[in-house]
């Protein structure tokens, strides 16, 4: 009963053999470069979204970013439209997508001491999409299953992030991936060349790939499950760089920069606020254990601190909408959304607070916005259930079917939900009917193959003999979840009989 979801990128009809453009190797490919663009682009926004949205209060910072990006990955090997952008997540982390698509958390750009290695972990992330790296982790999959299908995936440190739907859970897919072993030493080769060719001292490799051994030795919290989750450090990654950086000495340029005092004065601004979002993770926290009001002292040491960042106003509206304060929750929703209007979880919570309040107008119109950032199963429910109550059956089967690919309980009542609008449209969908012919008489036996139980179920019996049409409808009070009984037709046969035809069908179900 799941849906399948045709996700253009990956109908994969033929196989070529083509040249890596990083490695030189020849390599078999399925997934052809127009496919690896059009995924990248198709998917980076939602991308974005499911792991925390644009760093938008120090806007220079995202402009240092891309400057650092372009400069390394314009001499990389391969021509892409890279773009780069700085997260809203305090996770060390940095991915790249098929096509260029490179995004960086705030939580790694702190951990960082000098420009170089910055240009190490973009130009590490430039390899991965230039060596086609994702495009082949796709293959692989398509290899090993025949098809990729996209499952939910726990990708984000948001409360929704576990359900998100629909053709978005590719790009969570493929941003939480590993690569594998090869493909890691790989873009440590090769970025290390890029970066050098690009003015930036090699030797910020190596300090790089020290710190995070360091980082992962004292168990850092935060590091486990964001870049060493996909990039365990090691010391043979280490000791990897170290003999790629005196195999280039010899060919280094003369005017090679660490850059630290530039790179400490553009992240000058995001460490001078860390306190803050020290604050906001300790609310998040406090929040997701159920202590509200110490979230909520926690969120206000947060906004006192740094009054411009809207995922604080946004927590607050959560907090207060946990709280059923739902006025309150819509008033810290629209400030979130006054200072970014492109995240979609201010959009989900107001919807979500609009419906509580019964304005079913805004409700509809803040969780559509919410699905357009990023498709979830809680704001694909809520419109189910809108649609519902407004008796649009058609609409709120939509969304409950969307919203059955994800997993978990959300993905388990939205399936329930759907069955009950589909199942008196298309009875024989859910029970399921095999005639018998038990000691003269045509009978059948009748599953319900849903998890719920269906009632006012009707097997109706055709039969075709000697030269008669006959007909008769058995109906059934109930039948439990998954119940399976054989009903008689009352229709008997002898030896004699000239049986020309026989069709049972399911003809009606209902619920309670
Ligand atoms: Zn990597």
């Amino acid at each position: 009963m799941r849906p399948f979801f045709a996700i253009s990128a990956i109908i994969l009809l033929s196989a070529g053999c083509a040249v890596n453009p990083v490695t030189g190797k020849n390599e078999i490919s399925f997934v052809s470069e127009s496919q690896e663009l059009q995924l990248g682009s198709e998917q980076y926004l939602p991308s974005q979204q499911s792991q925390g949205g644009l760093y938008q209060v120090n806007k220079p910072l995202t402009d240092y970013v891309t400057e650092v990006g372009q400069r390394v990955a314009v001499v990389s090997d391969r021509n892409l439209p890279y773009e780069f952008v700085v997260l809203n997540n305090g996770v060390p982390n940095a991915w790249a997508l098929p096509g260029g698509k490179i995004a960086v958390n705030r939580g790694l750009l702190v951990a960082l001491d000098n420009e170089a290695e910055l240009a190490a972990v973009l130009g590490h992330e430039v390899v991965h999409a230039a060596a086609r790296h994702g495009a082949k982790s796709m293959e692989r999959g398509v290899l090993l299953q025949g098809v990729l299908l996209a499952t939910s995936i726990g990708a984000s440190n948001s409360e929704y992030g576990n359900y998100i739907v629909g053709g978005a859970q590719l790009g969570t897919q493929l941003l939480t991936q590993k690569y594998g072993r090869t493909a890691e030493l790989e873009s440590d080769y090769y970025g290390i060349q890029y970066m050098a060719e690009a003015g930036y001292d090699p030797q910020a490799a190596i300090t790089l790939q020290e710190k995070f051994v360091k980082f992962s030795e004292g168990h850092e919290q935060g590091w486990l499950d964001g870049l060493f989750a996909s990039h365990p450090p090691s010391a043979e990654r280490v000791a990897k760089n170290e003999a790629t950086v005196a195999a280039l000495a010899p060919n280094l340029r003369a005017d090679l920069t660490l850059g630290t005092a530039r790179y400490q004065s553009k992240i000058a601004y995001l460490k001078s606020h860390q306190d803050a979002y020290t604050a906001f993770d300790q609310a998040n926290t406090l929040a997701s254990s159920n202590e509200l009001e110490s979230a909520l002292a926690a969120i206000n040491r947060a906004i006192s601190r740094e009054p411009r960042e809207p995922r604080f106003y946004g927590l607050k509206g959560d907090i207060y909408l946990e709280q059923g304060d739902y006025s309150q929750a819509n008033r810290y929703y629209a400030e979130a959304i006054k200072r970014d209007e492109a995240y979609y979880e201010y959009h989900l919570g107001r919807g979500l607070a609009y419906t509580r309040l019964g304005n079913r107008e805004q409700a509809r119109k803040n969780l559509t916005r919410s699905n357009e950032l990023l498709p979830t199963a809680v704001a694909m429910n809520a419109l189910g259930e809108l649609s519902l109550s407004d008796g649009d059956t058609q609409s709120a089967k939509g969304y409950f079917q969307t919203a059955m690919s994800a997993g978990g309980t959300l993905g388990q009542a939205a399936s329930i939900a759907f069955t009950k609008l589909d199942l008196a449209e298309n009875p024989s969908k859910y029970i399921g009917v095999e005639p018998r012919l038990l000691e003269g008489e045509l009978t059948a036996i009748v599953t319900n193959q849903t998890p719920i139980p269906v009632s006012q179920v009707d097997i109706t019996f055709s039969v075709t003999a000697n030269g008669d049409r006959l007909q008769r409808t058995i109906s059934l009070t109930e039948l439990a979840a998954g119940q399976r009984l054989t009903t008689g037709s009352g229709f008997r046969f002898s030896d004699t009989d000239q049986v020309e035809s026989i069709s049972v069908t399911v003809t009606r179900a209902s619920l309670q």
